[in-house]
């Protein structure tokens, strides 16, 4: 965020996160950190840092303190994400809790739901995960089959769903399933909130590129869900999902933009230190005008989130127009990350395991983590069909 552009409260806030960082950061982090961790440490650290966020103060921003939280303008949100960006502090574990299920919690839920689901993911004690996607429908997501049955005060589960980020690191999950017709499409869909330890549900990790052990299918076979958990009414799952979606891909303005602003800095310290031809890359044309794209890109995507903070100041929800965000942040990464991986040559393509890989491989590892941003959330192309229908209002394809 500009500086000149911010209010006295905003500036305050922005001074009083930054010395809560100095004192807050965990040993170990700090500028010179490379995630040379296995996934699993990453999300046991992500989990007592959010706890240490709430304890100092910065839990739940933008949540009613009723449920816990602390009032806070987009703006605010954003700067807490830019001082930890610039800080290097480690991830919250519980992401989705956070910025996806909260938001959504507060749009849709009954007020009982919001203070049994909302203090819990303020304080940090929780992490939710999201079980949406099936082996065959994740772009068509109307199309979902995952079977959802009510009996009496349950709804009996049974189903398949894939690509469930975090599931065995989570204690509860947002499930989308099936209670219409099979051929209902989005009119027959329910939101439910669900105990991962529910008997009837079991997780089983999927490989990934990277190694990390992220990924995971949820087998449902019979769990029964309380029908209080259910967001909305049975059948209209539909609409909660929705606003689940789009807060989704609007995430990349409050986390990740802060993030890729820091990742321009560490790719000019790299290419300062990097030899290309026995000369440094941050000398190399080529590498300048990659690097100035990277910088450029940053700039338009922070630029794209004042707007998107402009509306919401004046009380316009988030809408379609967040594809544009996520499409821009997922490719620009990707951009980011193959000019790094390009800039090391060969031992940019070394991993963790190997000992001359460069910066713990770093690199290499973010490099193919980045190939999964243009797919999770929507791919691009999903993105801009919705740009070009929603945002443009060109005519549907069918
Ligand atoms: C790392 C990762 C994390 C994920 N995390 C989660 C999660 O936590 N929870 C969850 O529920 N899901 C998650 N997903 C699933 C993700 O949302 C889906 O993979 C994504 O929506 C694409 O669905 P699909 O894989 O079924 O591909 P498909 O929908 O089969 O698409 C295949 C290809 O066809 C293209 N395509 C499909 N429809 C159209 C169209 N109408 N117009 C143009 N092109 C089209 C797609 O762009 C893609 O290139 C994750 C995926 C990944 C890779």
């Amino acid at each position: 965020m500009g500086q000149n552009t911010m209010t006295a409260a905003e500036l305050d806030f922005r001074a009083e996160v930054r010395d809560w960082l100095r004192m807050a950061l965990p040993p170990g982090w700090g500028p010179e950190l490379r995630p040379a961790k296995t996934f699993a440490e990453r999300m046991e650290e992500g989990k007592l840092w959010q706890r240490k966020v709430y304890e100092g103060g910065f839990g739940g921003l933008g949540v009613p303190v009723e449920y816990g939280g602390r009032p806070a303008t987009a703006t605010q949100k954003v700067i807490f994400a830019e001082e930890c960006a610039r800080a290097r502090a480690p991830e919250p574990a519980d992401i989705a809790g956070e910025f996806i299920l909260a938001p959504t919690l507060l749009a849709m839920a009954t007020e009982e739901q919001k203070q049994r689901f909302l203090p819990p993911i303020v304080r940090g004690e929780v992490t939710w995960c999201e079980t949406f996607s099936e082996p065959d429908n994740g772009s068509d997501m109307a199309n979902i089959q995952c079977r959802g049955v009510v009996e009496g005060d349950e709804l009996v589960v049974n189903g398949r769903k894939r690509w469930n980020s975090m599931a065995q690191h989570s204690e509860w999950t947002m499930l989308l399933c099936r209670t219409g017709e099979p051929d209902s499409r989005s009119r027959g869909i329910t939101f439910a909130l669900v105990n991962l330890s529910t008997p009837g549900i079991r997780i089983e990790q999927m490989p990934m590129l990277t190694g990390d052990t992220r990924e995971t299918e949820v087998f449902w076979d019979g769990a029964r869900v309380p029908m209080d958990n259910v967001l909305g009414a049975v059948n209209e799952g539909w609409r909660a999902a929705m606003v689940t979606l789009t807060t989704q891909r609007a995430i990349g303005t409050a986390v990740l933009v802060p993030r890729a602003s820091v990742m321009v800095e560490d790719l000019v310290e790299l290419a300062a230190r990097t030899r290309i031809g026995g000369r440094p890359a941050i000398e190399d044309p080529v590498i300048r005008d990659g690097i100035a794209r990277c910088a450029i890109d940053v700039a338009a995507l922070r630029r794209t989130g004042e707007r998107a903070m402009a509306a919401s100041a004046l009380g316009r929800p988030v809408g379609p127009e967040v594809s544009i965000a996520k499409l821009h942040w997922s490719e620009s990464e990707q951009r980011m990350q193959r000019l790094a991986v390009e800039m090391l040559g060969l031992r940019g393509l070394l991993t963790r395991d190997d000992e001359a890989a460069v910066d713990e491989g770093f690199w290499a590892h973010y490099w193919l983590w980045t190939h999964a941003l243009t797919i999770h959330s929507g791919t691009s192309e999903i993105q801009r069909n919705i740009i070009a229908e929603r945002v443009l209002g060109l005519p549907v394809k069918r």
